[in-house]
């Protein structure tokens, strides 16, 4: 049976030295801030948003939520965000996605100051990322690693396995375990026998969208697996019918693996922990503290 790698208590850890890193900032009169744009029709968006304000303050980050009317265009938001680039209490913009339907988002996301850009979307940041330069990296990809390093799982050497693309988990978490010195191997829709190659992982990361669909027979047996899916499910047995899902089916897979995340309380606590890093590391970087 596979060791469960709780998110909750390394972010925990991770919380603990950012605060006082902030604490450190504060001491010198600096107080790092995050704003929220939240500006969507997800009724989800405001839970998240609320839950990213509540760990600010417990940090003591100077925090704010900026909630335009429905019709705001995306001319009103574009002058939002260059009124936070050019205020120096704010260090990080988040903008919260999705944006409201009329709004073209990628332009809003695209005049983010890349300095402020704690989600690490913008183009420069992800070239910085590819360069191996100082720059803000998108949370979740960067909490994923920290998993692995602090439970202590080997990378260097290691043959990765990434199953996704995306802009925001797949390509990034890959170049991240290329810089730790993995070989990694990038799957997606079109990948020929996916079970074959993700075999091959002794790192295998799931970030898919497609709820259960890696099993056990996916696995190489005491692989570490890492699940990012996250989807609601039907369950006639859970509570509310419904229940969340990652991209493993766990059963099969945890009695494969060495090592797995659970969903929820595997990947999910380290993204909004390393969004309050991010904002201390771009307070950082930006005010030249260091
Ligand atoms: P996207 O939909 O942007 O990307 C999904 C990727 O999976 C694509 O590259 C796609 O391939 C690939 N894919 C889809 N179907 C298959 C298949 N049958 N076989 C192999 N590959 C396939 O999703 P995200 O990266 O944004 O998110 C992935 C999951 O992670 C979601 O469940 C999301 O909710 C969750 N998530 C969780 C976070 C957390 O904090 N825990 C944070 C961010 C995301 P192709 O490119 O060919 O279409």
């Amino acid at each position: 049976m596979a060791k469960i790698l709780e998110g909750k208590p390394i972010a925990a850890g991770i919380q603990r030295e950012v605060a006082a890193e902030v604490d450190a900032l504060r001491a010198r009169g600096i107080q790092p801030g995050l704003t929220v744009i939240l500006a969507g029709p997800d009724p989800a968006s405001a839970l998240y948003v609320r839950n990213k304000m509540r760990m600010c303050e417990t940090l003591g980050i100077r925090s704010e939520t900026i909630t335009p009317p429905q019709d705001a265009t995306t001319d009103d938001l574009l002058e939002i965000v260059a009124r936070l680039n050019a205020d120096n209490r704010v260090d990080g913009i988040l903008v919260q996605l999705p944006l409201f339907p009329q709004v073209d988002s990628k332009r809003v996301l695209l005049a983010v100051d890349p300095a402020k850009d704690v989600d690490g979307f913008h183009p420069v940041n992800i070239g910085n990322l590819a360069t191996q330069r100082p720059g803000l990296v998108s949370c979740t990809p960067v909490g994923i690693i920290e998993i692995l390093k602090r439970s202590g799982t080997p990378i260097a050497g290691a043959r990765a396995v990434v199953v996704g693309r995306s802009d925001i988990v797949g390509k990034p978490v890959s170049l991240l375990l290329l810089h730790e010195n993995a070989t990694v191997t990038i799957c997606h829709s079109r990948t020929r026998d996916l079970p074959s190659v993700a075999r091959e992982a002794d790192i295998l990361i799931a970030a898919i969208g497609k709820p259960e669909m890696i099993t056990g027979d996916y696995i190489k047996p005491g692989a570490v697996v890492i699940d990012v899916g996250t989807s609601r499910i039907p369950d006639a047995s859970a509570p509310k019918g419904m229940r969340w899902a990652g991209d493993v089916h766990f059963p099969s897979a945890s009695a494969v693996a060495g090592a797995i995340t659970p969903v929820p309380g595997g990947v999910g606590p380290l993204t909004i922990v390393m969004l309050m890093a991010n904002t201390v590391k771009a307070c950082k970087l930006r005010r030249s503290t260091d």
